[in-house]
């Protein structure tokens, strides 16, 4: 491996024991981090992106060292092998540092999987054969606990389910009206994803309000780059924005979210278009990128600041899909006690929050502009006093999340 290394000042960082290593391994990148599950003390992070190409970009910290470099990763076993050194090299030996677990990231559970599940043989088959459900995703996260389980054989390794907190949706929010027999033959559902980070905000909320998680009633806006809305009633999701595959629902930074599924049909009879070639214009080349673009809210408010009209349709759009998808959630649950911003762009764009909440005094929401504008990283509430519906941004942590149900099944 060549390339560019820059070291800071070496950490005297004291031996990780008791630590989860999280590891979230999408399509083309690996990201990670060790971290404590108990008091969510972060002892290192890193990401690999573009595994596979000759200019992979590495990150890893630790402490007070921070390592970047350019280099060839060829799959994610080297990604892996590559983030262990890195370890080594800053005085921890990952396998022989008392790690409690391997917690994985998997993106897709079908219908098997709704607990956080610890790794066996028979697991990983599993995984396997619900994989064309997530064809980008769960092979990529496989490669991931293979990689785990050949360095660090003595640990065990966990696997935490995106799918998991909406499996038990209502029957009526997760069917899609066709065919009964063909839906049961191919597992086609709604399944629903960012399920970590669903269930970790929605409880933080409740803390945050010092009320019993079971007696609210929550919208949770989860706005990255992915995208996804969940309405909770009494502590049970009873819908969510994202479907059978994480492409349904909000428009988001590269996806497309809702369409007419007679476009897609379009797509290939008239434009001719490939099965491969369409699933990469909706998941890689639509939503806010599509549209003008950009995929980063930082570049597209300059954008719009400059007069750029792609860029304003772009964010109008979003903002139209999301305040659909809120009206319909307040109709879902009847009552609602509390909106949560979480996300990059939640948790840091103040107009999108204002303008997705826009105009909605009369149904109990009031926003409050200076605390709108307020950045922080803390969980807070952005509502006025009056307003009925308390609006908060509760920044999430699917690591930590994830860290502490490996920990515990393990346990
Ligand atoms: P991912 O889905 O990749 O985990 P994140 O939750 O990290 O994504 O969100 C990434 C997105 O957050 C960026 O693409 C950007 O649009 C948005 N974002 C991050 N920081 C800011 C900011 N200060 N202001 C507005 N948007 C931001």
């Amino acid at each position: 491996m060549s390339g560019l290394t820059e070291y800071g000042p070496l950490s005297s960082l004291p031996a990780p024991t008791g630590a989860v290593l999280v590891l979230n391994a999408g399509s083309s990148s690996l990201k990670y981090q060790l971290l404590h599950p108990d008091t969510g003390e972060v002892w290192a992070d890193g990401i690999v992106e573009r595994i596979g190409e000759n200019d992979s970009s590495i990150t890893h910290e630790q402490g007070d060292v921070e390592i970047r470099e350019t280099a060839a990763i060829a799959d994610h076993l080297a990604a892996i092998e590559w983030a262990i050194r890195c370890f080594a090299d800053n005085g921890t030996d990952l396998a022989a540092a008392g790690l409690v677990a391997v917690g994985h990231r998997v993106v897709h559970g079908g219908r098997t999987f709704y607990e956080p599940t610890i790794i066996t043989r028979e697991v990983i088959s599993e995984i396997t054969r619900i994989s064309p459900l997530a064809p980008l995703h769960n092979p990529a996260n496989l490669i991931g606990i293979e990689a785990a389980r050949t360095f660090l054989p003595d640990v065990p390794s966990v696997a935490v389910f995106d799918t998991a907190f909406f499996h038990g949706l209502p029957d009526a929010a997760a069917t899609y009206a066709i065919d009964r027999g063909v839906a049961d033959l191919h597992a086609i559902r709604r399944y629903g994803f960012h399920g970590t980070s669903h269930d970790y905000v929605s409880h933080r909320v409740a803390d945050f309000l010092g009320r019993d998680y079971d007696e609210l009633n929550q919208i949770v806006l989860h706005l990255g780059n992915g995208a996804s809305a969940s309405a909770i009633a009494g502590g049970h999701p009873i819908d969510t924005s994202m479907g059978m595959t994480p492409l349904e629902g909000l428009v988001m930074g590269t996806r497309s979210g809702d369409l007419d599924p007679g476009l897609v049909l379009h797509l290939h009879r008239v434009a001719k278009l490939s099965v491969d070639q369409i699933d990469t214009l909706l998941n890689k080349q639509s939503g806010l990128k599509g549209l003008c673009g950009e995929n980063d809210f930082r570049a597209i408010s300059a954008l719009i600041e400059a007069g750029d009209e792609n860029a304003r349709r772009a964010y109008d759009v979003y903002i139209h899909r999301l305040r659909r998808y809120i009206g319909a959630y307040m109709i879902e649950l009847g009552r609602v006690d509390a909106i949560t911003f979480t996300a990059g762009v939640g948790e840091n764009s103040t107009p999108v929050r204002a303008d997705a909440l826009a105009g909605l005094e009369h149904y109990g929401i009031i926003i409050d502009a200076e605390r709108n504008a307020v950045r922080s990283k803390e969980p807070r509430r952005i509502s006025a006093d009056d307003s009925e519906i308390d609006v908060l941004v509760v920044p999430t942590n699917e690591e930590l999340a994830i860290a502490r149900q490996s920990a515990a099944v393990v346990a």
